[in-house]
């Protein structure tokens, strides 16, 4: 009897152990597939975004070991705004995208999505006020269907399948053997870079978050493609506040507001036309860019 007893409680002490060793790997993993995020502040507590806004108060950041990139920096973007980052390479564009999703911690100042600092925000929380659209998005060797549902893990195939057409995937995803049951990636059906970016879009719809960051595809993408990206992010961006840091700097022409970034500093914040009125960066930028073009053309 005695024996038994013992064996059992034997086991039932190897079982806890094995589960704390499971609660130990499933964080690891999770900091092991997140390397930049932050863990939970003590007091951390959900964001409830609506808006959004979004505010950087003094913000002082230096990547670690690195040079001061940003100091003394404050901005206010209100619900809704659709904001563009414009700038020469280095300026802080990719930063000021990063801090806003709290890639790295600040040296000082805060961040605000709808009055909550972003610093103590619960995780979950964070990712689900924001969406972020890369300029280029590596796929899962998953199924289109997962891929997707990435966006949003406890969608239902409908929602999935409504995010895909929202994001014009419809068409090419129809043409797949499988359909969404398709595998992608590096090991499956190979998908154009147009193609991947919609998939990222169809993610980003289906989160459904009202702060919308985008990294604009550097390459040109081909004409059917991109006519019908342009119109995924038209309907993506709808009544949400969105931050685009834009490489074609004509991408941002029916934008509220451009802010120019150069070695950190806002050196123009303004509507297009407001700035193109000006003597300033942004109307250089945009000549060099028509002027870029013109080279091309009369170069084919
Ligand atoms: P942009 O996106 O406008 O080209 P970045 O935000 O990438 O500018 O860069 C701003 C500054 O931060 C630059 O001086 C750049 O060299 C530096 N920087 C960017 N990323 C890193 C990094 N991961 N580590 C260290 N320094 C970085
Ligand atoms: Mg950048």
């Amino acid at each position: 009897g005695l024996a038994v007893l013992s064996a059992t409680r034997d086991l039932a002490v190897a079982l806890v152990d094995v589960a704390q060793h499971f609660a130990r790997l499933a964080e690891a993993l999770r900091l092991l597939l997140s390397p930049h995020e932050m863990r939970d502040h003590p007091q951390a507590s959900a964001l409830v975004a609506r808006g959004a806004r979004m505010t950087f108060e003094n913000v002082a950041f230096a990547y670690p070991g690195g040079a001061q990139v940003f100091e003394g920096f404050s901005l206010d973007i209100a619900p809704g705004q659709r904001v563009g980052l414009a700038g020469p390479s280095g300026g802080g564009k990719s930063t000021l995208a990063a801090l806003a999703q709290r890639m790295y911690p600040l040296r000082q100042g805060r961040i605000l999505i709808d009055g909550h600092d972003i610093a103590h925000a619960t995780e979950d929380s964070l990712r689900a006020a924001i969406a972020f659209v890369p300029q280029d998005t590596a796929l899962l060797n998953r199924t289109l269907m997962e891929n997707i549902r990435y966006g949003r893990p406890d969608a239902s195939d409908e929602e999935v399948w409504a995010a895909a057409r929202a994001a014009r995937c419809g068409g090419f995803i129809e043409r797949l053997p499988a359909g969404l049951d398709t595998i992608v990636g590096d090991r499956g059906v190979k998908l154009s870079g147009g193609q991947r970016q919609r998939i990222a879009i169809a993610r980003a719809f289906l989160k459904n978050a009202p702060l919308l960051i985008f990294d604009e595809a550097t390459s040109a993408l081909d004409g059917a493609s991109e006519e019908a990206i342009r119109g995924a992010m038209e309907t993506l961006m709808a009544g949400r506040t969105v931050i685009m840091i834009a490489h074609r700097i004509a991408t941002l022409r029916a934008f509220d507001r451009i802010l120019v970034l150069q070695s950190g500093r806002l050196v123009e914040d303004g509507a297009p036309d407001q700035l193109m009125a000006r003597d300033g960066l942004y109307r250089r930028l945009v000549r060099d860019e028509i002027d870029r073009l013109n080279e091309k053309q009369s170069a084919a």
